[in-house]
């Protein structure tokens, strides 16, 4: 086929200028981003042949090669990985958006990217870090059953493509280095990248370097590996250091902090696996962007990469957790649809889920600073939980923390704390809904529970109105919202005023067209009248939030 020039899409551009102008000082990602792609053809040629050899043309020693020319300023990634057709190429690296793009430009303007090179491989973009080192990049690619094809790029404008001739399966990209990027020539320099970033990819990343030899003058190859490779969740835990978990994690997650909470362990007896999960600190970039409601875990079966898209691995409230899970109870040898509907996977989601939440127990005990700071960003993620399992409802509401009339404002309160201090002969938990603490404290169905010396919860994050009702009661307590149904009353006083007040009752009834009832209550203090809802019924603050969405 001729040659033939294409447009990148609009946005591509708009991102290829963003990418060469803004992250100069982390250049050296390029690398990272250019060997996780190499790793991920690879780990996709690995599971389709096990189902279709013949995919696999006889090369399954998996590598990925780098070489550097000094003479030609270039540096080169190849890998024996699935490879790309024609059609895949134009959509992988041109014409096609990622979905992500958009997302990442919108954002990447108001959020210094310069400080958060991270940002560029959260969102998909992550071959186009090429253009930060170099001013022309060629990929050549080979799928199985396809010709070779041939991709070239100044990351202006256009791209190229043409036939290309190479024999095997797999990519090879060619950048050739801007003038101030020679460095990346240097084999050093490669070596201590590649090591920070990918020691422990499961593929070998092997440098390639050339030696004349001096009798002969015959110029040889030599290859060496620098990375590791040591899958780090099969290592003993004694033998990890707090610097590799954390680089393990910002590889998985694309977050620039150091986790939270690292769990690492192995399950055994009924079902075994190994799992290394990372609660983070702070929302990832890509949290904040995408309403995905599933988890992302990366499940592995006997160390092949199957999967980051079960979503029965994880329950969607815990999806801010990252990590690996490795099982050798699985079969490899199916499809993944298949596998997803493995029970087994069903048990290791249990085991998942009871031990995260007891780790999340325990940080709230030993640690509650950073207990509060994981609240702070992951509860309303979390709560989501009290909907969608009621197996570990009692679990997920013991992490809750709340605002209370107890408490000054900022200062929060969990159940466990309330219930201690709950008056005597105080049977329920009781608490308000609002948008924000000014709003509700000092709403008028809070003063006879202030009269009393009685303590409620005022719950303020916008999801506790829709999940809190779920959870009926804590620990034997009923949970009840101040503003909705019957309270206990002073019986005496009602009956003493409700003859004096029954002719103004019947007129307020005929006044108030749409009130289901009028009636007369105790709860007041200050105020003349209040709206309550009935028992069940939708909160006014719901009612509020649907309508200012339109419904
Ligand atoms: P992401 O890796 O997040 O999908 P990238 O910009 O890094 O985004 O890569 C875009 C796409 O190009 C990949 O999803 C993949 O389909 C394809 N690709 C990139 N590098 C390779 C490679 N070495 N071998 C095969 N496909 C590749
Ligand atoms: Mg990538």
């Amino acid at each position: 086929m001729a040659e033939e020039t294409m447009q990148f899409k609009t946005e591509l551009e708009q991102l290829l200028h963003l990418i060469t102008h803004s992250l100069y000082s982390h250049r050296e990602v390029f690398l990272r981003e250019l060997i996780s792609n190499a790793c991920d053809a690879i780990d996709k040629v690995r599971f389709e042949g096990l189902n279709n050899e013949e995919i696999l043309e006889g090369h399954s020693d998996w590598k990925i090669f780098i070489k550097a020319d000094e003479e030609a300023k270039t540096l080169t990634i190849s890998d024996n990985g699935i490879g790309m057709s024609r059609d895949q190429v134009i959509e992988n690296l041109g014409t096609i958006a990622h979905s992500g793009t958009k997302a990442f430009l919108a954002k990447a303007k108001e959020a210094d990217l310069a400080n958060n090179p991270e940002l560029i491989g959260q969102f998909g973009v992550g071959f186009y870090a090429s253009f930060m080192v170099a001013d022309d990049v060629t990929v050549v690619t080979k799928a199985h059953g396809e010709d070779a094809v041939k991709w070239e790029s100044k990351g202006t404008g256009s791209f190229t493509l043409s036939d290309a001739d190479k024999a095997d399966r797999g990519t090879e990209i060619t950048l050739h280095l801007k003038e101030d990027a020679a460095e990346y020539l240097n084999e050093w320099t490669i070596k201590s990248t590649v090591k920070k970033f990918s020691d422990f990819l499961e593929h070998p990343v092997v440098m390639c370097t050339t030696k004349k030899d001096e009798e002969t003058e015959v110029e040889e190859e030599i290859e060496e590996q620098i990375n590791t490779q040591k899958a780090i969740w099969l290592r003993p835990k004694s033998e990890i250091t707090d610097e590799e978990y954390g680089e393990f994690y910002k590889h998985i997650s694309h977050d620039t902090n150091s986790p939270a909470e690292t769990i690492h362990y192995n399950a055994e007896g009924a079902i075994e696996f190994k799992a290394l999960l990372f609660i983070p600190e702070h929302k990832p970039f890509d949290m904040m962007m995408n309403n995905d409601p599933k988890a992302h875990l990366n499940l592995y079966v006997q160390r092949v990469f199957i999967s980051n898209e079960f979503d029965n691995l994880l329950p969607g409230y815990l999806r801010f957790v990252k990590g690996v899970v490795d099982s050798s109870d699985l079969p490899l040898n199916v499809s993944r649809e298949i596998l997803q509907e493995n029970p087994m996977l069903d048990k290791i989601r249990k085991n998942l889920t009871s031990r995260i939440l007891k780790t999340l127990a325990n940080m709230k005990k030993t640690d509650y600073e950073e207990f509060q700071i994981f609240h702070e960003n992951f509860s309303a993620i979390l709560k989501e939980g009290l909907q969608t399992d009621w197996e570990n409802k009692e679990k997920i509401a013991e992490l809750l923390l709340f605002e209370s009339t107890a408490k000054d404002a900022g200062e929060k309160t969990c159940f466990d704390d309330y219930v201690e201090r709950m008056a005597e002969g105080q049977e329920e938990i009781l608490y308000l809904a609002g948008e924000n603490r000014a709003s509700i404290e000092n709403s008028p169905y809070l003063e006879k529970f202030k009269a009393d010396g009685k303590e409620v919860l005022l719950m303020i994050d916008p999801i506790d109105d829709f999940v809190i009702p779920q959870l009926f009661e804590f620990k034997g307590k009923k949970l009840k919202a101040v503003n909705k149904g019957d309270i206990e009353e002073d019986k005496e006083k009602l009956k003493e005023e409700e003859k004096q007040f029954e002719g103004f009752i019947g007129f307020a009834k005929e006044l108030l067209d749409g009130v289901k009832e009028v009636k007369l209550t105790t709860r007041l203090k200050d105020s003349a009248a209040v709206l309550v809802g009935d028992e069940y019924s939708m909160s006014p603050h719901i009612e509020e939030m649907m309508r200012r969405m339109g419904q």
